[in-house]
């Protein structure tokens, strides 16, 4: 029997119209070298139309790509909603890819127009004779005399372009199952893979950000979005905001520690969204200038495990808990939320929210071991997460790397266990475990637990070879400024904190830990350095 329900699609360009109208009044705020500039919601779907308008005006047609090679701004949120919602493909370039990186999603890809902002204009140039389906660049907030174009491809101003437009636009009924947006993963090993999201995916998935099981957006929000949108779309905070109408605070490239604890003075947002490395910063900046930072209700961490050090001094020290979450660019990324269950208090609230969190109902996991079986939910089998539901990929762009996939569900190269409530709890990704004498190490219990130091701002844990043992921890120790610690001291302080056999006999201390493009600690290029006798 067929239902007797209207069938209306769950697309961006109706997300854009509902918010621009319903919410008119809620704010976009960039944050710029003069302070704050504000654009309400009325006025960034004027500039959506106004934008669909000027790539119309440059040929864009179909599903044509454009990609976006920016910073976290109204201009960019403009984009987000209008090569969408027009019909076209919006593909966010991560703007720290290696060169040759960028080079190949732009063409992998097959963009046909970028916009960037005024100050990456530099970056872009370097790699656009090599972009080969690029026709179009157009400079945002910056001056396009700036670009020496390669011959074929035109140059345009941001500004002047869309002046030239009309302010409306005569949004497409668009199929919820095609193609909004894409975002290559950032291929810690072998090229990047590309993602596409669905209207119908981002629609469900913004839905769940919302709920109160997972991040709460309500329009008494103002969210300030510090995870990059070209990565894994800003955990999809921008559409979810769009659609109930919480305000937005785009800090640009203003993303050091100074400049954010200045954004939080001047804005006060009530929820931000960053990887733990954004936070340590922050905490750093907080410990040498203090500052109410109370106005957070919340503050999503995710992209790498949380160190429940980190958590405990923001939520004791400043008033503000942070939520920590699980997810990939191939989960949207919305993946688990750890909310503790009705009726956790006290240390078992604690146990729930260092978890990697409780699966959403869209969201169906499996544990599966060495030889291909599924493991019990019972918090202590461990094996390899694979994952399946509607805003899951189910592929990679141009059918890439297909063992990725395995019977409709997404491998995640995530190790770990799952609670019979369906909390997840990560021990690792299934390259960075240590394999020490026929035992497993998780490399992230060892640096939450050498993190949970005092004197210790970051640890950084990767396996190193061995001959008796195949492999053994080498952790990399960086110090709190104005502290010091010795590598004896840190055993010491880990002697009744983990199993003896676990106890690391390599400790080295650097200066910073090398990061990845989206800011997580970049364990290849660790194992690098110590292969070249960098580390030791
Ligand atoms: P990349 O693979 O380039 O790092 P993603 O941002 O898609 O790009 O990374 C997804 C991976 O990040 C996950 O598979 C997982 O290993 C890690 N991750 C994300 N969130 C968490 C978390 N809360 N705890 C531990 N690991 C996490």
């Amino acid at each position: 029997m067929l239902s007797t329900m209207q069938d209306g699609q769950l697309s961006l360009a109706n997300l854009l119209q509902h918010g621009s109208r319903v919410h008119a009044t809620s704010q976009v705020t960039t944050w710029t070298d003069q302070g704050p500039r504000r654009e309400s919601y009325a006025d960034l779907g004027r500039n959506a139309a106004r934008l669909a308008n000027a790539l119309r005006s440059l040929g864009v047609t179909g599903d044509q790509r454009v990609g976006t090679f920016m910073w976290n701004n109204a201009e960019h949120l403009a984009a987000y909603f209008a090569i969408p919602a027009m019909g076209a493909v919006l593909h966010t370039l991560n703007i720290r890819l290696f060169p040759e990186q960028l080079t190949f999603v732009a063409n992998h890809a097959e963009d046909h127009v970028v916009i960037v902002d005024g100050s990456l204009v530099p970056l872009l140039a370097k790699q656009l004779p090599e972009m080969k389906t690029v026709r179009h660049v157009i400079v945002a907030n910056g001056d396009p005399a700036t670009l020496q174009a390669p011959e074929g491809v035109e140059v345009h101003s941001y500004d002047a372009l869309l002046a030239a437009q009309p302010d409306t636009f005569d949004w497409p009924e668009i199929d919820e199952r095609s193609a909004a947006a894409m975002c290559y993963t950032s291929g810690t090993t072998g090229d990047p893979k590309g993602v596409v999201y669905s209207h119908r995916s981002i629609w469900l998935h913004s839905m769940q950000v919302c709920m109160t099981d997972s991040m709460q957006l309500s329009p008494a929000d103002n969210a300030l979005v510090i995870v990059p949108m070209f990565h894994a779309m800003s955990w999809g905070l921008p559409y979810a905001a769009f659609m109930v109408g919480a305000s937005l605070v785009m800090p640009d490239r203003f993303l050091q520690p100074g400049p954010l604890a200045q954004i939080l003075a001047s804005e006060k947002p009530t929820f931000a969204g960053a990887v733990p490395t954004i936070w340590q910063g922050l905490l750093q900046q907080l410990e040498a200038q203090p500052q109410d930072i109370s106005h957070l209700r919340e503050v999503v961490v995710g992209g790498s495990a949380c160190p429940p050090a980190l958590m405990h001094t923001f939520e004791e020290r400043y008033g503000v808990p942070i939520l920590h979450a699980w997810g990939m660019t191939e989960t949207s990324p919305l993946g688990s939320v750890a909310r503790p269950p009705a009726g956790a208090t006290g240390e078992e609230a604690w146990k729930y929210r260092y978890t990697q969190g409780r699966f959403p109902a869209s969201v169906r996991a499996r544990l599966i071991d060495d030889d291909g079986n599924e493991q019990p939910w019972d918090n202590e089998s461990v094996g390899e997460l694979e994952v399946a539901g509607p805003w899951i990929a189910g592929a990679y762009h141009g059918g890439a790397d297909p063992d990725k996939f395995h019977d409709g569900w997404l491998r995640t190269g995530d190790v770990g266990k799952i609670s019979p409530d369906g909390y997840l709890t990560l021990t690792d990704r299934a390259k960075d475990v240590i394999k020490s004498g026929g035992e497993w190490i998780s490399s992230v219990d060892l640096e939450n637990t050498v993190m949970s130091h005092p004197a210790v701002a970051e640890a950084a844990v990767v396996g190193v070879p061995d001959e008796k043992w195949d492999e053994r921890p080498l952790v990399a120790v960086v110090v709190r400024e104005g502290h010091s610690v010795t590598a004896e001291e840190l055993r010491e302080f880990l002697a009744d904190k983990v199993a003896k056999w676990q106890l690391p006999e390599h400790w080295t201390f650097i200066d910073e830990v090398p990061k990845t493009s989206v800011g997580k600690f970049d364990k290849k290029r660790l194992r690098a350095f110590h292969a070249q006798g960098k580390l030791d």
